[in-house]
């Protein structure tokens, strides 16, 4: 039988634990019952620095049930690294592990398809949104616009998928090799090859608290996977250049033309508008190479990307 762990990143989720908790504990115990997994399996909250009582309330599970495991980060680092953390620690022990979010937005009920996939043979196993009838009409569009332009700027993502997913150990332990600092998880997993499969599933609504994603963050995180996941960007800057090069060559011939011709080119718009023109766009094929030039002081600097400050696991068969 194999031991499946869940792995949930947490940040300031006080409202939803004892419910997510609660859920989460029958739907283990009922695929344990039926022999799918093994008394091994856990839950597994990764606490990403909450300033609430996330922290407490996840070691109170632990004591009073052992399918329960806590790990405790040193410093709240941001969802994806919280959730690598949880991932690198349920590769030890674990057959497979499942991501999902805290707030039960992934539909619970689709863990025991995930499961089958895995007893299939499958090594990588993706939850995709059928339907996002339960988001704003504001987080569907933006969400919608986030896939198209990761897919024009060349970065492959599944789309609909976020990180509902279940990775087998092998998987894992090929995640492990992407030692970069700059994490988008989304981009890097299809990178690892090996069998694939989807599991589709209704995106719910966040049931208490409020996302802790807000626009700002969304955007940030949408320029991060770009940047972290391709350079083409950089290269839409250089087809750029050499249009407007060229254009300009052309103008100037144009323009030596009219002299030779004897009219002299009259106004200053076109020479207040050009240069404004030019100007903003150094500053943003600038801005483009920064974002890049940042991105690799980061990776050079090989930071951790998270510290584990403590794990409360204990051995015993649930
Ligand atoms: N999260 C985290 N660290 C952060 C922000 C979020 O671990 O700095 C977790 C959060 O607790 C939740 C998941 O990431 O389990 C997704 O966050 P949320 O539901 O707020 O995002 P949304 O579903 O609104 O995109
Ligand atoms: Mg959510």
């Amino acid at each position: 039988m194999k031991t499946i762990w869940l792995v949930i990143p947490c940040y300031n989720e006080q409202e939803v634990l004892p419910e997510t908790s609660k859920r989460l504990k029958s739907i283990m115990e009922a695929l344990m019952k039926k022999g799918k997994i093994s008394g091994a399996s856990r839950i597994a909250f990764v606490n990403d620095g909450s300033k609430d009582t996330t922290w407490n309330i996840i070691s109170q599970l632990h004591e009073e049930n052992p399918i329960f495991v806590g790990i405790n980060l040193a410093h709240n680092r941001g969802h994806q690294n919280a959730l690598l953390a949880g991932l690198m620690t349920a590769k030890d022990y674990a057959d497979a592990a499942i991501s999902l979010d805290a707030d039960l937005q992934d539909d619970v009920g689709a863990i025991e398809q995930f499961i089958d996939k895995f007893a299939e043979g499958k090594e990588i196993v993706y939850g995709v949104r059928s339907t996002r009838a339960t988001d704003t009409i504001f987080k569907r569009g933006t969400a919608h616009a986030f896939y198209k332009l990761m897919k024009v700027m060349g970065a492959d993502t599944l789309e609909d998928h976020a990180d509902y997913r279940l990775m087998s150990k092998r998987a894992l332990e090929g995640l492990a090799q992407f030692k970069e600092v700059n994490l988008f998880l989304r981009g890097l997993v299809p990178m690892i090859g090996y069998e694939t499969d989807v599991v589709y599933y209704e995106r719910q609504e966040r049931f208490a608290g409020e996302s802790k994603y807000p626009l700002k963050k969304m955007l940030a995180f949408a320029i991060d996977g770009i940047t972290s996941c391709s350079v083409k960007p950089i290269r839409m800057i250089t087809f750029l250049g050499m249009l407007l090069f060229s254009i300009s060559v052309l103008m100037l011939i144009y323009f030596f033309a009219v002299w030779i011709y004897g009219k002299t080119v009259a106004g200053w718009t076109t020479i207040v508008v050009s240069v404004w023109g030019i100007g903003g766009l150094q500053l943003l094929a600038l801005g483009v190479i920064g974002e890049y030039v940042g991105k690799i002081y980061m990776e050079v600097k090989q930071r951790p990307r998270y510290i584990i400050e403590s794990i409360l696991y204990t051995k015993e068969t649930v």
